[in-house]
């Protein structure tokens, strides 16, 4: 590794100190917290690099495949699934310096951005010419541009302001060959695929995003809440459908079952609790809040105080709650999926009923977070507890099989109920044994454009149930 160390060291900074290899080698997936809480990480980098311009970036490509080094992509490494773990070691591509707003075009409302750039510095920016880009993710503060497109991410304005792959204009590219491609341009291009769209959610295992043009909006004038109690769970995802399929997006539409109303805002647990916030033009927004009304007391709903939105506004991006229960000692993780309407509630059913009988389970609870005019997106929590609460090599090894054991009987209910495998937590480490599962021969084609693009592996190999030429994975979880 000296050699290539010595090479990137004349392109950009570079740091080989053990607290920086340490920090670069976890992101928020609960495992690899806990490995590197126990200073057990599967490999640390040897090095780690942190370009601020395209040309850098294009060199560190180049060594990396001269040297035949794994390069793994690190950015606010607020990811949920491991994917910027640096499985097999080797140089870690730092992308926090190649940040800011280049340049704001306000007549068509694009911006171009850094990848490395944080969502408050770039709605910021944006701010300033009376625009938002409305990408929200409850990670907002900790998350970059390019972590968002790698991870095919979600805000949680979504309903109004769509999901990342609707705000990609294009996209600058450095390929595993050191050739820099420019995707997309004037919107709704019709020369052949969609190459952009082949890189929003590929997760740093096909290139390295450089630079990123995203659509913006005007500043919103007018923002209204409301807020409504339900029976049933079946009932509120009953009339957010109408509401959807009647062309009423508020940019937040969210439904939490009774377990998580309580939590979240307290009451006797026997409601689910659906709450609304729009933004846009008066006469819009107007209306958009007219049809979820109707739509909601059709259902039987009861109206709730604005409160309830208020203090979701306020606690939204807060998870401290779910941090002491970590430290605690429970074992904790979120699970989101997407599934048409009509297999909605059966995957909600049949989630929360076969992950509940995981020996150890103690609560499994779920919201519906993200609609669309075809299906949503249900959020699951589920939370067990070992016997033991110490942290041991005993006690890590039953809490990985019990994390494994809901994880597996989770995203296997959802899959059989006619979910998909992610949302907007992507694949990462995690759920790469499930790729096949969900894919079925469609991941022929993604296995055949991660040979083409990058036939020698260099790019955050054994990443996203790829198979690698890199050897055994040094952890590739249990499907059973
Ligand atoms: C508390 C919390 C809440 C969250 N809420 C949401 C949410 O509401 N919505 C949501 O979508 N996600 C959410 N996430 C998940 C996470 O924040 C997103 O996946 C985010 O997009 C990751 O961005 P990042 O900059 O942290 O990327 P990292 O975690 O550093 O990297 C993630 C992956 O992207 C790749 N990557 C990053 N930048 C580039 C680049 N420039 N080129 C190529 N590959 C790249 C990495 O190699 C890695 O595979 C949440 C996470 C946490 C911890």
């Amino acid at each position: 590794m000296n050699a290539i160390i010595d090479e990137l060291r004349a392109i950009c900074p570079i740091s080989t100190t053990g607290a920086d290899l340490a920090e670069h080698a976890r992101d928020w997936w609960p495992l690899a917290m806990r490995w590197a809480l126990q200073a057990q990480v599967p490999q640390l980098p040897s090095v780690v690099a942190t370009p601020s311009t395209t040309d850098e970036v294009r060199r560190i490509v180049l060594a990396c495949a001269r040297h035949d080094t794994p390069l793994t992509v690190t950015a606010g490494r607020s990811g949920v699934s491991g994917a910027s773990v640096p499985l097999f070691g080797g140089v870690v591509l730092d992308t926090t310096h190649l940040r800011g707003v280049v340049s704001v075009d306000r007549t068509s409302g694009i911006v171009e951005v850094l990848p490395g750039t944080f969502g408050p510095d770039l709605e910021r920016a944006v701010n300033e010419h009376g625009l938002t880009v409305g990408h929200f993710p409850q990670s907002f503060d900790i998350s970059t541009v390019g972590g968002w497109v790698a991870c095919h991410g979600a805000g949680q304005f979504s309903t109004r302001y769509g999901k990342i792959h609707d705000m990609v204009v294009g996209l600058e590219v450095v390929l595993a060959d050191g050739s820099v491609i420019r995707t997309g341009g004037a919107p709704a291009a019709a020369h052949g695929p969609d190459v952009s769209a082949m890189f929003i959610g590929s997760e740093g295992t096909l290139g390295v995003v450089t630079r990123v043009w995203l659509r913006a909006h005007e500043v919103a004038p007018v923002r209204r809440k409301a807020a409504y109690f339900f029976a049933s769970f079946a009932d509120g995802v009953a009339a957010m459908r109408e509401a959807i399929r009647a062309h009423a997006t508020p940019a937040v539409l969210r439904l939490y079952d009774a377990i998580e109303a309580q939590r979240s805002h307290g009451g006797d647990g026997s409601n689910s609790t659906l709450i609304v916030l729009d933004d846009g033009e008066p006469e819009i927004v107007a209306a958009t809040l007219a049809v979820v009304d109707r739509c909601a007391l059709a259902h039987g709903a009861v109206r709730a105080p604005d409160e309830r939105v208020d203090h979701w506004l306020a606690h939204r991006n807060d998870t401290s709650g779910l941090q002491a229960l970590t430290k605690k000692g429970f074992v904790i993780d979120t699970m989101e999926v997407a599934a048409p309407w009509s297999k909605l509630t059966s995957v909600y059913t049949n989630v929360v009923a076969a992950t509940s009988a995981v020996s150890g389970a103690r609560s499994v609870s779920a919201h519906v977070s993200h609609s669309y005019l075809d299906g949503a997106c249900i959020y699951f929590t589920f939370v067990g507890q070992l016997s033991s609460r110490d942290i041991t090599d005993a006690t890590t090894a039953e809490h990985e099989r019990l994390y494994l054991a809901m994880w597996n009987a989770a995203q296997r209910a959802a899959l059989t109920a006619g979910a998909n495998l992610a949302h907007h937590h992507g694949v990462g480490l995690n759920r790469g044994r499930f790729m096949r599962e969900a894919m079925g021969d469609a991941f022929n084609v993604v296995m055949a454009l991660k040979q083409a693009l990058d036939p020698r592996d260099i790019f955050n190999p054994g990443k996203l149930g790829l198979p690698t030429r890199r050897g055994a994975m040094p952890w590739s979880g249990s499907s059973t």
